[in-house]
Parts: C-alpha cells; structure tokens; sequence
C-alpha cells in the first residue's frame, strides 16, 4: 500500500510542477528482484488514486531484469530472481548490483 501512495506523491508532485490535471496512463518499471507484486500494486493503486489526478489512470508495469555480478565470469549478468546462478556458468559466486528498485518511467496525461 505505501508503495502506491509513494507513487502517487511522485505523480502529484509532477502534476503540480507541470501543471496537468488528468493522467491516462502511469508507466512503472520494476525491477525483478523486487518483492512487488503487479497485480496487488495496480489493486492498490487503483484505491489510493481515487480522488486524485490520476483517478482512472491505466497502469504498466514494465518488468526490468535484475543485474548482478558473476565474480566467476568477472561480467555482469541478468538474473530473473534472488538466489538465482549465472546463467552463464550456473555458479552462486554473484553479487546483486540491481533489480530491487521501482520508478515511475513514463506519464500519460491529459
Ligand atoms: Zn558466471
């Protein structure tokens, strides 16, 4: 829940400093190793978006790999998941670089 309101802020902050008064449509980009789930998102978004500027808005969200490094293959490399090997040398020897963020990509409005 408070990640949809966080976003919500971002969106309103956004509203206000270019003034619109309507969004069709929130582009979101979430990493893979992130524990969000899609479709609880959009339920939640949908609940804390009523009343606001983006009451209505069609949410995307856009899955992003998560990225880590292999210290066998000295590379970095995507991961689908946490704990996940290389998908090059299958080893465990990864460090995650990123995968856990959410950002707010693209605003449609009206
Ligand atoms: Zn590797």
């Amino acid at each position: 829940m408070s990640l949809s309101q966080n976003m919500l802020e971002i969106i309103e902050q956004r509203a206000r400093r270019d003034v619109f008064t309507r969004v069709t449509r929130v582009t979101l980009e979430i990493g893979a190793l992130s524990c969000v789930e899609p479709q609880a998102l959009g339920f939640c978004f949908d609940s804390v978006s009523r009343g606001t500027v983006a009451e209505g808005a069609t949410l995307v969200i856009v899955r992003v790999p998560g990225r880590a490094w292999c210290w066998d293959c000295s590379r970095v490399v995507e991961i689908p998941q946490h704990g996940a090997p290389c998908p090059d040398c299958a080893g465990f020897n990864m460090q995650v670089r990123s995968g856990n963020e959410m950002q707010l990509k693209e605003l449609e409005v009206a």
